[in-house]
């Protein structure tokens, strides 16, 4: 049970309930290959059945934590950030991201778009479900859209979501880890007929890195 100041923090953007964070490689989409400070939030209630991090679900499990802290981890070690979960956009993320970029470091966010974005972000990478779609506000504001491709339809599902993002915004097609034998070359095949994506492969799997 959180106690009512803990809440007010939390409330503010000054706590959150963090999972883990880590300095490695961005594995996936637009910024691969660069290094990052990963935050990964907990919470998240989308419910993708192949969520590869579904012990990032439930928020209680992961204790609340300073941001102040966070930020002072961050510092002198890494010049970007990316915010992840779970979902990170049911939490007020101003405070944190504002810190971050009042120390010149780089605030990118992973988001599925299902609540409204706070914070001020250098990146927004949006990753639509079908279980939960996004806000139509987020979609203008992605840099990237990142589908992941699971089977067939995903494909159209994914053109549904390119048709509402800006005219700038990366596109990416991704193989769902599970099932990418069989998807990678569909999504290959895809790429070179519908030239206006790329493809994103989660390299830090193969890397075998976080
Ligand atoms: Fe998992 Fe992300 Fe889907 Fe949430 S939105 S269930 S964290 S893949």
């Amino acid at each position: 049970m959180i106690d009512k100041n803990t809440q007010q923090l939390i409330n503010k953007g000054e706590m959150l309930p963090l999972m883990e964070e880590f300095y490695t490689i961005q594995g996936e989409g637009f910024h691969t290959g660069k290094a990052a400070y990963f935050i990964r939030i907990g919470g998240c209630d989308v419910g993708c059945h192949w969520c590869d991090v579904k012990e990032s679900w439930n928020a209680d499990l992961h204790p609340p934590t300073s941001s102040n802290s966070i930020v002072n981890n961050v510092k002198n070690i890494a010049n970007t950030v990316v915010v992840t979960g779970g979902e990170p956009s049911m939490w007020n993320l101003e405070y944190i991201t504002k810190s971050l970029q009042n120390l010149q470091i780089k605030t990118h966010v992973e988001t599925s778009g299902a609540y409204k974005l706070t914070g001020l972000w250098d990146w927004i990478c949006l990753s639509p479900k079908k279980t939960k779609l996004p806000l139509e506000a987020v979609y203008l504001k992605a840099n990237e859209l990142k589908m992941i491709i699971f089977n067939k339809n995903d494909f159209k599902f994914a053109e549904e979501q390119a048709a509402k993002v800006s005219e700038n915004c990366e596109l990416f097609l991704q193989p769902e880890w599970s099932n990418k034998e069989k998807m990678t070359p569909l999504i290959v095949d895809y790429v070179m007929k519908n030239p206006k994506w790329k493809i994103s492969l989660q390299t830090h799997k193969y890397l075998n890195i976080p």
